[in-house]
C-alpha cells in the first residue's frame, strides 16, 4: 500500500468513527510522508491534524470535534503513561519499539489542555533510518577541512548546537560514524537513545534514579573510554566533567541548546567555566540549521529586485578575507556565471511549483517548489588565535567578529552560497538564521 492509500483508509477511519483504526493509518501516513512530529489539534468548530514534513506544518485531515476526546484518551490509555481523566494538566508519554510498514520507531508525545480541548503532539523517532555519512550532509570546503582535522585529534571537545530539528543529532552520530573504528572503545550517554549504532556502548539516562548526565560520565570514565558522546551540557556539573574528561586525554562529543556558536561561548561562562579551561579543552563548536532544497522537476531562475534579503546576503561577506573568499568560491564549484549573476542581476533559482511541461501541480514536490532537505553549516575553530583572544578575556562578540574577517563559513554565508548554486532559496536561508533580518 503506499501513503495515499493510508490516507484512503484514515479518511474512511473518521467517517466510522473507529478511532483504533484513526490511529493505526494516521501513524503509517506519519511515517511514510516522512513526518517529524504529527499535531492533533481542537479548533473552534472542528479538529484538525497536522504533519511536520522538512520543518513546515502541512494540515492532513479534518474530524467532527466531537471524535476529539475519544481520540485523545485512546492515546492517554495505549500509551500506558498518562491519565485519561487528567485533562488539566500537561502530560507525558514515550512509546518504544513501535512497528509501522517495516520502520522502527518511538514516540514522543504530550498533551497540552488549550482553552478548548487538550491538543496532542507525537514526535516520530524513526530509528530504522540510516545515519547518512558525514561527507552526504552539505558540509563544505572550509567547514569540511576544520571537521575532518577535528575529528582526527584525541582529545578535546567538539560541541554541535542547534534548536530542537536543525539536523544537529544526525550530523553528531554521523561523526561518532566516522571516528567508529574496532582501535577506540566509544561511550554515548543520551536522553533518549535515538539511534542504535553498531560498535559503540550506548546508554540510557535515567535521571529519576539519578544516573543523569553528570553522574553518568563520572562512570563512564572507569570504562576506559576514548571517546565519549554526552547527549546535552546543560548543567555546570556535566559541562566540568566534560572539561575535566579533555583535560585527561579523551575527545569528547555534546550539543548544546543554542543558536550559533558565538552564543555557545556565553552560555559556557555562564555555567562559570573559567577562560582558561575554555581555551585549554574546546575544540570545535558546530552550529547547523535543515533548509528545504529547491526542487529539481520545477526549478527556474528568477531576479530578485527589491528583496532586502539580497543586501543582507551580499552584505554578510563585507568584512571577508578577500583571499579566502576566493578560494571558498572556487572550491565549492560555484562559477564565474553563477556568481555574477547573483551578485550583478539579483539571480537566484527557485522551485516554481508548476510542471515545466504541462503547467500543472509539479508531481515531484506537489506545489511546494522545494524536496528534501540539506544542512546549513558554521563552525568555529578554537585555533591558536581564537584561544588567545579567549584568554586576552574578549567577549563573544569580538571572538566571532574576528573569526568572521579571517576564515569564518557562519550559517549565513553557508546559506548564500548554496543560494548562488540554486540549492536552496534566500527565504530559506533567511527563515533559519534571523539574527540580521527583521521581517
Ligand atoms: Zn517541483
Amino acid at each position: 500500500m503506499t501513503e495515499i492509500d493510508y490516507k484512503a483508509k484514515l479518511d474512511e477511519a473518521i467517517v466510522q468513527s473507529d478511532v483504533v483504526k484513526i490511529f493505526d493509518n494516521l501513524l503509517t501516513v506519519g511515517v511514510e510522508k516522512w513526518a517529524s512530529d504529527i499535531h492533533i489539534e481542537p479548533m473552534e468548530n472542528y479538529c484538525r491534524i497536522r504533519l511536520r514534513i522538512d520543518g513546515i506544518m502541512e494540515e492532513l485531515v479534518q474530524y467532527p470535534k466531537n471524535l476529539h476526546e475519544s481520540i485523545i484518551s485512546k492515546f492517554k490509555i495505549e500509551s500506558g503513561q498518562m491519565r485519561p481523566d487528567e485533562k488539566r494538566v500537561p502530560q507525558d508519554a514515550r512509546v518504544s519499539n513501535v512497528t509501522l510498514t517495516n520502520k522502527e520507531i518511538d514516540l514522543r508525545a504530550n498533551t497540552l489542555p488549550t482553552v478548548r480541548w487538550e491538543k496532542l503532539v507525537m514526535r516520530i523517532v524513526d530509528k530504522s533510518k540510516d545515519i547518512p555519512p558525514l561527507e552526504e550532509l552539505g558540509i563544505e570546503w572550509n567547514n569540511k577541512n576544520i571537521i575532518f582535522r577535528h575529528l582526527k585529534y584525541p582529545n578535546g571537545i567538539i560541541l554541535m548546537t542547534g534548536p530542537t530539528g536543525s539536523g544537529k543529532t544526525t550530523t553528531l552520530y554521523a561523526c561518532l560514524e566516522y571516528v567508529n573504528t574496532t582501535q577506540v572503545n566509544i561511550i554515548t550517554y543520551e536522553d533518549p537513545v535515538e539511534n542504535k549504532m553498531a560498535g559503540l556502548n550506548q546508554a540510557q539516562i535515567r535521571s529519576d534514579i539519578w544516573f543523569t548526565f553528570a553522574n553518568g560520565l563520572r562512570w563512564w570514565l572507569r570504562q576506559d573510554p576514548d571517546i565519549i558522546m554526552v547527549g546535552e551540557i546543560r548543567d555546570q556539573e556535566t559541562l566540568d566533567m566534560a572539561m575535566e574528561s579533555a583535560m585527561t586525554g579523551h575527545l569528547v562529543f555534546s550539543t548544546v541548546h543554542t543558536n550559533s556558536s558565538s552564543e555557545t561561548i556565553t552560555r559556557v561562562y555562564n555555567l562559570w567555566a573559567k577562560p582558561y579551561m575554555l581555551a585549554g579543552t574546546f575544540n570545535l563548536v558546530m552550529a547547523e540549521r535543515l533548509v528545504r532544497k529547491v526542487c529539481d522537476h520545477c526549478k527556474a531562475k528568477v531576479t530578485l529586485k527589491d528583496d532586502p534579503k539580497l543586501s543582507y546576503a551580499k552584505e554578510s561577506f563585507r568584512n571577508f578575507d578577500k583571499e579566502q573568499l576566493k578560494k571558498e568560491v572556487m572550491s565549492r564549484n560555484i562559477s564565474e556565471q553563477q556568481r555574477n549573476e547573483f551578485i550583478n542581476d539579483g539571480m537566484v533559482t527557485i522551485g516554481t511549483g508548476k510542471d515545466p511541461e504541462t503547467g500543472a501541480v509539479c508531481p515531484i514536490c506537489e506545489g511546494t517548489g522545494y524536496k528534501g532537505r540539506v544542512g546549513l553549516f558554521e563552525m568555529m575553530d578554537f585555533d591558536e588565535e581564537i584561544k588567545n583572544l579567549i584568554l586576552d578575556g574578549k567577549s563573544a562578540f569580538e571572538i566571532e567578529n574576528h573569526a568572521l574577517s579571517k576564515w569564518m563559513i557562519n550559517l549565513e554565508r553557508d546559506g548564500v552560497f548554496k543560494v548562488i548554486k540554486g540549492v536552496t532559496t534566500l527565504d530559506e536561508v533567511y527563515r533559519y538564521v534571523k539574527a540580521k533580518f527583521d521581517k
